[in-house]
């Protein structure tokens, strides 16, 4: 590295380690803050010399760059922020902390795609769901389908590794010029994860025509766009590679949405020349990522975490839990984006007939929200009240972004 990256890398790594000593958070943010600040390309610095994979999307990124950056530990060190920041500051601070590693498997966040890709000038992009998030401030979906598309067709030498399902995903992986699905391109390797929520993509992206959906097969009624055919598809149980050999996936974590992001870290790891064979064991050692899915016994109940922060994961999280008692959390702070108004585009009928708590800054909102859509409910102010509020036994606590920090932080920081 150039003098000026060195220095700015090592101050840094010093940055993040003090302000971790000081007890302010894993300082990534603040360290890759200063060490751009000495040398604007540092990302681009650190990332020379190693293999990446840049992983995106709206729903499941952490988790599946924790598992993906499992599967590619196969093959050596592998530097990751999948316990940190996912924009380029986070980025920079991970491959700084992390030192000379072959490998680097980076989850990034949606907005920040294209200029991660200049920056890493990755081997791999893993694309693997687009939906609406955070009303008040993040792009419409097509935008955002756009700007990947724009991004991608500026590097035609990546592999991408996207998912089938969901038809905002397909047609940003589509070059321009080949939109006629039936000539796939040869560097997409597609997977098919399912896709729960269909509320943003009725509309094709390149027509405008409507999207039809039957079984799991959907096509545009206007123009050429239609699923193409996956190379790596799910069951409950396991995994089924392109050769069409199965893989029984063991994992720690709940749903069949985490079988499928488990397909989606082989599809990336089979990038670098991983075997689904080797890599399937090391994802079984995955428990919880960054506090998701941690189980937590407290006064005779076993409390799960789950993490939602949009309509498609809060379906996903429906899916997740155990028919059980369940702690709906919502806040609407400033990581959370601070309009609600999305409760609204969430069917809560799948809780009915469990016992419903909810708490959290705007628990008056859900309130409305339950009434609605006829989920009977009962307010608890604290999470120590909801504890005590449910018979011994499971309680399935689901909450959005800062609403579940607060919860993890009352349970001692759980990981
Ligand atoms: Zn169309």
């Amino acid at each position: 590295m150039p003098l000026r990256a060195k220095v700015a890398s090592s101050v840094s790594r010093t940055a993040a380690a003090l302000s971790r000593a000081a007890g302010r958070g894993d300082g990534s943010v603040i360290g890759g803050w200063l060490g751009l600040k000495i040398d604007p390309e540092l990302l681009a610095h650190l990332s020379a010399g190693r293999a990446i994979a840049l992983i995106s999307g709206t729903n499941g990124k952490t988790t599946t760059t924790r598992l993906a950056a499992a599967a590619v530990g196969v093959l050596g060190r592998v530097a990751t922020n999948s316990f940190g920041a996912n924009m380029p500051t986070g980025h920079t601070s991970a491959l700084a902390k992390a030192g000379s590693t072959p490998y680097a498997v980076l989850e990034v966040d949606e907005h920040y795609l294209a200029q991660v890709i200049e920056a890493t000038d990755p081997h791999v992009v893993a694309l693997l769901n687009l939906s609406r998030d955070q009303l008040d401030r993040a792009k419409e979906v097509a935008m955002m389908a756009q700007l990947w598309r724009a991004a991608l067709a500026r590097h035609p030498d990546i592999r991408v590794v996207a998912n089938a399902d969901d038809p905002m995903v397909v047609w940003a992986a589509t070059p321009p010029a080949s939109h006629d699905q039936r000539i796939t391109p040869p560097h997409v390797t597609w997977f098919s994860a399912g896709q729960r929520w269909h509320d943003d993509s009725w509309v094709c992206p390149e027509c405008g025509s409507t999207i039809q959906r039957s079984g799991e097969q959907w096509w545009c009624t206007g123009c050429p766009l239609r699923r193409p055919e996956p190379q790596w598809t799910v069951d409950e149980e396991g995994v089924v590679d392109p050769t069409g050999a199965w893989y029984k996936v063991k994992l720690q974590l709940p749903g069949k949405v985490n079988i499928g992001n488990a397909a989606t870290a082989l599809a990336v790891a089979a990038e670098f020349g991983v075997r689904p064979f080797d890599a399937v064991p090391r994802l079984g050692d995955v428990t919880s990522v960054a506090g998701r899915y941690a189980q937590v016994v407290r006064d005779g109940r076993t409390v799960r975490l789950l993490l939602a922060k949009n309509p498609a994961s809060w379906l996903e999280a429906f899916d997740m839990a155990d028919e059980a008692p369940t702690l709906l959390s919502i806040n609407a702070r400033d990581p959370d984006g601070l309009d609600t108004s999305w409760l609204f585009d969430v069917d809560f009928a799948p809780l009915r007939g469990r016992l419903v708590l909810i708490t959290g800054d705007r628990a008056y909102d859900l309130a409305v929200r339950l009434e609605v859509n006829d989920v009977p409910f009962q307010y608890v102010r604290t999470f120590d009240e909801a504890v005590r509020a449910v018979p011994p036994g499971r309680l399935e606590v689901i909450a959005n972004y800062t609403a579940f920090q607060d919860i993890r932080a009352e349970l001692d920081r759980v990981n």
